[in-house]
């Protein structure tokens, strides 16, 4: 499973309930509206996220570096705040109303090389979103270090294969969170066990997500893929009720359509790539029969904001 944060209005409702105990007028009123609270919560919403790239200085902005065949310079990009991004993107999540019973972060939630520092910052980051009654999920990317995550959260430490991996069971989609580690493998193992789970629960639609991307990348990094992404994908095509692999790292927000599988690439809160490029989150809303994603740009005057693109969860064909 991956990091689950408790969201703290829960342990508070809990705590709350338990020093009440009493029956007074006060003590009911309460609880009903921490149940309202709860009430509000959409089990057929997420908010996605991915590369939040938190650094342990809540005033680093991002660098601008060139890389070789950058087609953009240093001094072309604009600089901004990580910690701010994902403050902003904190806020659209929780003034959603309902608001979405869960949020996941597809990886890089780290600047650097997933430090304690780092984590202590992104857990401060996200506390508004658990105080909002959200449970919070974390897959691993290349920039997180798993160890220093579990060390400085240990009760939040799920771990299989000597990973993190895991299933949310939401009401019309189970949702499949992979960890692709720092060089973008899975390894067999982990295929192995994403294959059972996929086969275990082949009534309802799955998305699948990871870090890496699964082939390269063709937009402006030429970030070559996960080094068994090609085993990932025969994987997915094989099972029709697999209907998308989302994944962040390219930092760029794209999308391709194989067959019956979507290839949802989820644009970075913050740190973006190339000039101009979309940096935001997803809100993604479930029904039976599609998933529906809106792109919510931190800034809201960009001209993607509010692009949508939907997968479809039952497929016509079957
Ligand atoms: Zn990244």
């Amino acid at each position: 499973m991956p990091i689950i944060l408790p969201p703290v209005a829960r342990r508070q409702f809990i705590k709350g309930s338990l020093a009440l105990g009493g029956t007074t007028f006060t003590a009911s009123s309460s609880l009903a509206k921490a149940a309202d609270h709860f009430a509000r919560l959409d089990q057929n919403r997420v908010a996605l996220l991915a590369d939040t790239h938190i650094s342990a200085d809540p005033n680093l902005s991002y660098p601008g570096t060139k890389w070789p065949g950058s087609p953009v310079g240093e001094d072309e990009h604009e600089k901004v705040n990580m910690a701010q991004c994902l403050t902003e993107a904190a806020k659209s999540v929780t003034a959603l109303n309902p608001r979405p019973a869960h949020l996941i972060v597809n990886g890089d939630c780290a600047m650097g090389r997933g430090t304690e520092a780092e984590y202590k910052e992104l857990l401060r980051l996200l506390e508004p979103i658990r105080a909002a009654g959200i449970t919070v999920h974390v897959t691993i990317g290349n920039h997180d270090n798993r160890e220093n995550l579990w060390k400085l959260i240990p009760f939040l430490k799920k771990e299989q294969m000597g990973i993190q991996a895991g299933v949310i069971e939401l009401p019309h989609a189970n949702l499949l969170l992979l960890d692709s580690g720092r060089k973008g493998i899975l390894g067999d193992k982990q295929l192995n066990w994403l294959a059972q789970e996929l086969d275990g629960r082949s009534e309802k639609p799955a998305l699948v997500f990871g870090h890496f991307n699964p082939y390269p990348n063709r937009g402006v990094r030429p970030i070559k893929g996960m080094s068994d992404g090609p085993s990932l994908l025969t994987l997915l095509a094989k099972r029709k009720h697999a209907r998308a692999y989302l994944y962040g790292h390219t930092h760029e927000w794209q999308q391709d359509q194989r067959d019956h599988l979507q290839l949802i690439n989820q644009p970075a809160v913050s740190y973006y790539f190339g000039k101009g490029h979309a940096h935001g989150w997803l809100d993604m809303k479930l029904t039976e029969k599609s998933a529906d994603l809106e792109l919510r740009c931190i800034d809201p005057k960009h001209l993607q904001h509010g692009d949508r693109r939907r997968i479809v969860l039952v497929d016509k064909n079957k």
